[in-house]
């Protein structure tokens, strides 16, 4: 029996202030851990955990990540790193050094303390590919010199490293490619396409499309991330990854606007717009690997995933209105 499971342990979130990472803080908590969040702020915000001011297990550390780093813990998830493509296309010297520096300097604190260390990669490893859906095994069709790649080639590099230290010096080390996930928590600012779409949808604005509508994304819901990623982490060494986790029905983003219209009752109109550059036609993960060795399938669809998220974008828009 792996006995580890069992253990209360000191558990490190890099990127804790963000979307995915305050839920993976909040579920980490949760199972009684000790939880260190560490995060700039940069797109994070301590509005996502200020329900634990005060709590005992949990500690706050304003750091940049591209820094090192010298605290004691057991286990590492790393997620440092923004994330959405207006986000990380801001700054994109500073992006490709989160990914790299960051990684390694994450990967330098396990390999002190011989603890395990997980890396939340990305679908955008793939670039625009030509298989569909990717299994892990495909290599990618990434533009390395174009806007996304300060993001893509940063997120690759970081693998590189995860898997060089596995190698070289033994860590254990466990690679998860994240395909679009959303909820409750994304910035309302964030520039991604469902909260884009929720906060226009609410407000009376024109839905923006860019392209045509017809690429295609898959979207899971946070809450199957968080079990997909703590899943991972407890697994056996020889389980590295990499494991693709996200939901595997892909929608258009037309149909994707359509729905969010239905569930917000919203008279807002469609406005198309230009396709940024190197916008991957079709993402969809194959996550048979999942299955396998996780035992994990997402369970929200999409309905009831955006319901979720489109009440909690209500609550902090009628909170705005009230303090405005
Ligand atoms: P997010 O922007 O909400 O969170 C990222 C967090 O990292 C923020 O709190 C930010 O302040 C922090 N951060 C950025 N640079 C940092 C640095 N140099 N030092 C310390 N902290 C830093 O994004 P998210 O959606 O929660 O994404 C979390 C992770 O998951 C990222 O690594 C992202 O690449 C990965 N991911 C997310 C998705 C998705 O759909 N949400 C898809 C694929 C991969
Ligand atoms: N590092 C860190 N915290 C630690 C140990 C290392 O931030 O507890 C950083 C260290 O400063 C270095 C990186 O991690 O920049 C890689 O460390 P490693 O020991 O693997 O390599 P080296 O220091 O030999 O370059
Ligand atoms: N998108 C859109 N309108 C928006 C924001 C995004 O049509 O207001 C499109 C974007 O061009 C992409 C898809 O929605 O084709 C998903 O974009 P997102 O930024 O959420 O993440 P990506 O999958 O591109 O990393």
């Amino acid at each position: 029996m792996d006995r580890r499971k069992d253990r209360k342990k000191r558990v490190l979130v890099t990127g804790g202030a963000g979307f995915i990472g305050s839920h993976l803080v909040d579920r980490l908590i949760e199972l009684g851990h000790e939880v260190t969040c560490v995060d700039n702020l940069l797109t994070g915000s301590e509005s996502n955990f200020a329900h634990l001011a005060g709590h005992p297990r949990f500690t706050f550390l304003r750091h940049d990540i591209c820094d090192p780093l010298f605290i004691e813990v057991d286990e590492i998830f790393n997620l440092a790193s923004p994330a959405s493509p207006p986000h990380y296309q801001r700054d994109p010297i500073e992006t490709t050094k989160t990914s790299v520096l960051g990684s390694l300097n994450v990967l330098g604190l396990a390999k002190r303390h011989g603890c395990k260390v997980l890396q939340a990669s990305t679908s955008e490893v793939y670039g625009d590919p030509t298989v569909d859906p990717r299994p892990e095994t495909y290599w990618g069709n990434v533009n390395p010199v174009g806007p996304r790649a300060c993001y893509d080639e940063g997120k690759r590099c970081a693998e590189s490293l995860f898997f060089d230290y596995r190698r070289q010096h033994g860590l254990e080390i466990k690679v998860a490619r994240i395909f679009n996930t959303y909820g409750p928590r994304m910035a309302p600012d964030d520039g991604r396409v469902v909260s884009n779409f929720i906060v226009q949808a609410l407000l009376g604005d024109p839905i923006t499309i860019y392209g045509d509508g017809n690429q295609t994304r898959a979207f899971c819901y946070i809450d199957d991330m968080v079990d997909g990623l703590l899943r991972l982490m407890e697994t056996g060494p020889e389980e590295a990854g990499p494991i693709n986790l996200g939901n595997p029905t892909a929608f258009s983003i037309r149909e994707l606007a359509e729905r969010v219209i239905a569930l917000t009752g919203s008279r807002s109109v469609l406005e198309y717009r230009d396709l940024p550059q190197d916008d991957p036609r079709q993402r969809r993960p194959d996550i048979g690997r999942a299955i396998a060795t996780l035992g994990w399938t997402p369970a929200v669809g999409l309905e009831e995933g955006l319901a979720r998220t489109i009440a909690h974008y209500r609550e902090i828009l009628v909170s705005r209105r009230r303090t405005a």
